[in-house]
């Protein structure tokens, strides 16, 4: 059958929406061979979640640094962007979306055109003009807010994030999604009255963090960090602890204090804030980072809003970054096992899959109509899990093979259409990957664990 939405399996609905997905139909080229031969070639290094990530058929390398997100990635994604859309538009963020070609012209004025060197793609169009692909948009956003003229302190705070592309010549591409040359970054950039303003909207971001990371079972450190080339005298970074992670990080085993280690001095081994003595070393992986940029992007490009005496005033700024496709990453880094992908429970492809038994084995019809009642209680008693469930078809293979798979690919639910389902109170095998549970519910129990 040619287009995928299987006449001979009504449970698959209309031609419109595909609430069951059929796993015989995702392409998701699975390669198997050893992972790592192609990134070494190309000079990259490999880490556990790239190798899971491409043997699993959900990230192609393509050119160092890029590469090909499958359909499963881009759900991922997707459900990723859905979070932290929730999470800053709940702090009053306004989604908008900034060109990646960036005209040099803005970027001699913050002089980072220089200051970049050669981490900055840069490019001419057809009358010699220089640009540079995005990498970050301070200088595109503040240009954007200083266009306003009429802008009056009451419409103060604003917050501009977008969710694009961002292009980085790395010197060092490697861990797959972790350090791309071309990636998903989430930046958001804050607007204020005064210092003490901003300096609150810099904290709710903080909050936001903290919040998206909890919701995504992730543990992270907000740690002391150095402000780079975006500038700026206040920042933390958000770190995932974790042993591939390319930062070292300074914990107190006795107050909340920690730092990335390049902002202390060398030799600063004791807590700064409390006689604990000294600090605990270990690595992490950065997954977010906020400035407190004060004047000096709204200065160069004169982003002024009108105070109450009508006079123009200078705004404060902040600016925010999340690695969207790095915490991704970073999330398959340390959540699974050597060989087996686990997901925070709100970003897995799919929820459920569901494993029917082998064609021709015995009972395997009565399985097949099982296998249907089943898809049917299940969406129809959850309309959440409409275009969460995965129904592994390929019936030639055996439960086991197919097990494995759904196993390897960390589906947080798998349900298994076994020799239990034949019984006179048919049950099924319920494997709950997050906690490693495996249990025999009825239709009914099941409906209700999910
Ligand atoms: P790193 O120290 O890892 O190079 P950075 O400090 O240069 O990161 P920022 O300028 O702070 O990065 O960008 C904000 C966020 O974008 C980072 O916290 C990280 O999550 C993500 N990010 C930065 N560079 C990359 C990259 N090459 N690939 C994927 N994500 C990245
Ligand atoms: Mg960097
Ligand atoms: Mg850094
Ligand atoms: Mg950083």
């Amino acid at each position: 059958h040619g287009n995928g939405n299987g006449a001979d399996h009504p449970s698959t609905g209309s031609s419109h929406t595909t609430p069951v997905l059929l796993v015989s139909r995702l392409y998701q080229p699975a390669n198997l061979r050893e992972v790592g031969q192609e990134s070494r070639q190309a000079g990259e290094m490999t880490c556990k979640s790239q190798r899971l990530m491409q043997q699993a058929g959900l990230i192609h390398p393509s050119n160092p640094g890029c590469y090909y997100y499958l359909p499963a990635t881009v759900r991922a994604m997707e459900k990723l962007v859905r979070l932290i859309d929730q999470e800053m538009q709940g702090i009053g963020g306004q989604k908008l979306d900034m060109p990646s070609l960036c005209s040099a012209e803005l970027w001699r004025s913050s002089e980072r055109w220089d200051l970049m060197g050669k981490e900055l793609f840069r490019l001419q169009d057809r009358h010699g003009v220089d640009y540079c692909l995005g990498p970050t948009h301070e200088e595109a956003v503040t240009t954007l807010v200083a266009h306003q003229a009429s802008l009056s302190y009451r419409q103060l705070p604003i917050l501009l994030y977008q969710i694009t592309r961002k292009f980085r010549d790395e010197p060092k591409p490697r861990f797959g999604l972790l350090r791309g040359r071309e990636f998903y970054m989430k930046d958001m950039y804050s607007f204020d009255v005064s210092e003490e303003a901003a300096r609150h909207t810099y904290d709710s971001v903080c909050q936001a963090y903290g919040r998206l990371f909890s919701r995504l079972g992730l543990r992270c450190l907000r740690v002391q960090a150095d402000a780079g080339n975006i500038g700026g005298t206040l920042s933390h970074e958000f770190q995932l602890p974790a042993d591939i992670g390319e930062d070292r990080l300074l914990v107190c085993g006795g107050c909340s204090f920690a730092a990335n280690e390049e902002t202390l001095a060398p030799g600063e081994t004791d807590c700064p804030r409390c006689p604990a003595g000294p600090l605990a070393e270990s690595k992490g992986i950065e997954v977010g980072h906020t400035f407190y940029l004060g004047t000096k992007y709204s200065r160069v490009f004169n982003a002024t809003f009108s105070n109450h005496q009508n006079r123009p005033v200078v705004s404060e700024m902040g600016c925010y970054g999340l690695g969207v496709t790095r915490i991704l990453a970073a999330a398959v880094e340390v959540m699974s096992t050597e060989e087996a992908i686990r997901w925070p429970g709100l970003l897995a492809p799919y929820q459920v899959c569901v494993v029917p038994p082998k064609k021709g084995s015995k009972g395997s019809e009565e399985g097949a109509a099982q296998t249907e009642g089943l898809v049917h209680a299940l969406l129809g008693g959850l309309p959440r899990l409409r275009g969460e469930v995965a129904l592994d078809d390929r019936t030639q293979m055996t439960i086991g093979r197919r097990l494995k798979d759904a196993v390897r690919l960390g589906y947080p639910y798998v349900v298994v259409v076994g020799q239990g389902a034949q019984e006179e109170t048919p049950r099924f095998e319920v494997i709950c990957q997050q906690t490693d549970e495996t249990m025999f519910l009825s239709k009914d129990q099941l409906v209700d664990l999910l």
